[in-house]
């Protein structure tokens, strides 16, 4: 399937038929799988990577959705997790040991700050946050025990572009392997493995469901680091992803390009149409040419994304929240809802929610003010959404 374009291969890499010849996709919902005799038993559990045993370690449906997955994103091989998160846990507790160091971008889904900067530390990983844009930090920032470097690109929520080729070379250059998160592109506007990054993992979640049902996670690289060292940690610690999600996951990604292009195209009109609305102090999007690394997220990605943020204006924080607040409060169309990569549009204000859990220092560090908004733009008409916005800016 290798030569495939990546349209043919969303809707056919990784498909197995059964005996029964189905023409969709099986669903595989069986905790376990039979053996003819003894002898068959033993053979197979000597083969977990090929064979099925048990689905906490391999399951057909599963492994069409991380076949397809590592397709679409060019990797040999892909392991799926339960979550975006199981899966960046997973790659911590399958290739680092206590004593490690990690050179991480500073702008992170608040989630993955939250594990990387308050949990791990108490496991002996400590990580270094740096200025994703300022390939000087990066350098600098590597020591002789660093293993890995982390980052996102365009980041939650401020979408600051890195250049993945040049981070790519820096951590190679400290004999570190690089790991992107790319949620927010998708392989369908950005291939990192491509670009020089060694890893790539996915919250799923968003844009390869694309329709908000499940969650699901997934980690792509080499047959050597997935299968050699992910591949152990995720069968015996369990963060596996259900055969159901992952077979609402491989219809998902069937729409993947279609679905991201047109939400693209919609981000890049909404986005126009903030920069010329009154009371609005900034708004951060790749695709416009006032973002301070249009040019790289031109370089490396297809579209600017489908994730708009702007912020609003505002005499103090509190009067920044209260007109921020009333934006989301007067929309009728979007969906107030943390999630993104949806078809439905939905709006955030990450400072109390995704956010919220961070200290206000790491909050301030990485630019997420009070006066900020997240919309995750999805495939409604574009002037309705302008429409939903213009009321809250109005009443605000
Ligand atoms: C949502 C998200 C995650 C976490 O994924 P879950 O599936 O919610 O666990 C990680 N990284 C980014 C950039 C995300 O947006």
């Amino acid at each position: 399937m290798e030569e495939l374009n990546f349209d043919t291969l969303a809707v056919r890499a990784g498909s197995r038929r059964t005996e029964f010849n189905e023409h969709a996709e099986a669903l595989f919902l069986t905790s376990s799988f039979c053996f003819e005799n003894a002898a068959q038993a033993a053979e197979r559990f000597a083969d977990a990577e090929n064979a099925f045993t048990y689905s906490r370690v391999t399951n057909p449906t599963v492994s069409m959705f991380q076949d397809r997955l590592a397709a679409l994103e060019g990797g040999e091989a892909c392991m799926a997790t339960a979550s975006g998160m199981s899966a960046i846990l997973s790659v911590f507790m399958a290739s680092l040991n206590a004593g490690d160091h990690v050179v991480s971008s500073r702008s992170l889904f608040g989630s993955t700050m939250q594990l990387i900067g308050g949990i791990f530390p108490r496991f002996g990983i400590e990580t270094t946050f740096v200025d994703p844009t300022d390939l000087d930090a990066w350098r600098d920032a590597a020591r002789p025990n660093t293993r890995l470097y982390f980052l996102e690109t365009p980041s939650n929520p401020l979408t600051e572009v890195v250049d993945i080729r040049a981070v790519a070379e820096i951590a190679h250059a400290a004999g570190s392997l690089l790991m992107v998160d790319n949620c927010f592109c998708s392989p369908a506007l950005q291939q990192p493995l491509k670009l020089g990054a060694d890893i790539v993992v996915h919250s799923a979640t968003k844009y390869l469901d694309g329709q908000g049902r499940v969650l699901g996670g997934a980690i792509v690289g080499s047959n050597d680091f997935v299968l050699k060292k992910v591949f152990p940690f995720v069968r015996t610690a369990g963060p596996t992803l259900s055969a159901f999600n992952a077979w609402v996951l491989l219809r998902g990604m069937e729409t993947l390009a279609i679905r991201i292009e047109r939400q693209s195209a919609n981000a890049l009109a909404l986005a126009q149409w903030l920069e010329q609305q009154p009371g609005i102090k900034r708004v951060f999007y790749p695709g416009l040419p006032s973002h301070p690394q249009h040019e790289i997220a031109m370089r490396q990605q297809r579209t600017g994304g489908a994730v708009v943020s702007f912020e609003v204006a505002g005499d103090t924080p509190e009067r920044q929240r209260q007109r921020a607040w009333a934006i989301i409060d007067n929309t009728r169309v979007c969906s107030i809802t943390a999630n993104l990569g949806d078809t439905r549009t939905t709006i955030t204000h990450p400072a109390t929610t995704t956010h919220g859990r961070i200290s206000p220092e790491a909050r301030e560090a990485a630019g997420v003010t009070e006066g900020l908004l997240r919309v995750a733009v999805g495939l409604e008409n574009v002037a309705d959404l302008q429409a939903d916005l213009a009321r809250g800016l109005a009443a605000s």
